[in-house]
């Protein structure tokens, strides 16, 4: 059994949907007190809406994660409305496909920007309270797309996603000198409306081709974050954890 992150204080962002919002829910219902980011208003509002139902605590802040003002105005938000940040989870992304042969440079620039740069610039934000506090979590969502494998039309997304983990590294080095620690989740194939794009045949085949025989659950994602997030974890930092239902296993 975990030790409660109770009354903790977590940033969730793109919290409004998918593995985010399971995240949310997820870390609400263990009594964090939990601020959902996303730009879309109507989403952020009806998952805070829900949590609430359930008895949690939350709010949502509009924001655009790849730009450093709108970032530094939701943590200072964050601040002003429940008086600290004790979790980041880094978790906005966006995953559009195109192949290079007709990818745009600012294609890439957008993607690399959305997944990567918002990492850097979220975690940036949230170093002053860390710092003073002398304690902080971050749990970063990255992928097995990119680190681990490929897949055509996500050249930038599996680049942005390994350049995560790439990050948390140094990352992990420089958060230690205040006793803060950042991990990866890197889920593999999860069920969210962002991949419904993708089709029912294909979601249904890609869940025949997984060991464990189906798509992950964006609670799987969550409960590794809150691992991640718990005291029993506060000896690990720089690392990265697979929750794929054993996808990457085969050859
Ligand atoms: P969804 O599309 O379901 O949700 C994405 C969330 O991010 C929404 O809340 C969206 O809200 C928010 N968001 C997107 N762009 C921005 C932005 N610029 N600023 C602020 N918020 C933003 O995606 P998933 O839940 O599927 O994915 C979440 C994370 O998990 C991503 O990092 C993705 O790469 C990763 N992942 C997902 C997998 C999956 O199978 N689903 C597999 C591996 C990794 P809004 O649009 O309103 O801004």
């Amino acid at each position: 059994m975990l030790t409660p992150i109770k009354n903790k204080v977590t940033i969730v962002t793109g919290g409004s949907k998918g593995i985010g919002k399971g995240i949310a829910k997820v870390f609400a219902k263990q009594g964090a007190k939990v601020m959902i980011v996303a730009r879309g208003e109507d989403s952020a509002k009806a998952t805070v809406n829900e949590i609430i139902k359930e008895g949690g605590i939350a709010d949502y802040v509009l924001c655009d994660v790849s730009d450093w003002d709108s970032v530094q105005a939701l943590v200072n938000t964050t601040l002003e409305k429940f008086g600290s940040v004790d979790i980041l989870c880094a978790n906005a992304g966006i995953f559009p496909q195109i192949k290079m042969s007709e990818m745009s440079p600012d294609d890439w620039d957008q993607v690399m920007s959305t997944n990567l740069k918002s990492t850097f610039l979220s975690v940036k934000a949230c170093i002053p309270i860390f710092e003073k506090q002398n304690k902080g979590r971050v749990i970063v969502t990255s992928s097995i797309t990119g680190p681990i494998t490929g897949y055509p039309g996500w050249s930038h997304y599996g680049a942005s996603k390994a350049g995560q983990l790439g990050f948390i590294k140094t990352a992990a080095m420089e958060l230690a000198g205040f006793n803060t620690t950042i991990n990866a989740v890197m889920p593999g194939n999860i069920a969210t409306e962002g991949l419904d794009d993708l089709g029912e045949e294909y979601l249904a085949s890609m869940a025949a081709s997984i060991p464990l025989k189906s798509l992950g659950a964006v609670e799987d994602i969550a409960n590794a974050a809150l691992f991640f997030a718990s005291d029993e974890a506060s000896y690990i930092t720089g690392q990265q954890i697979v929750v794929d239902g054993g996808q990457i296993l085969p050859e």
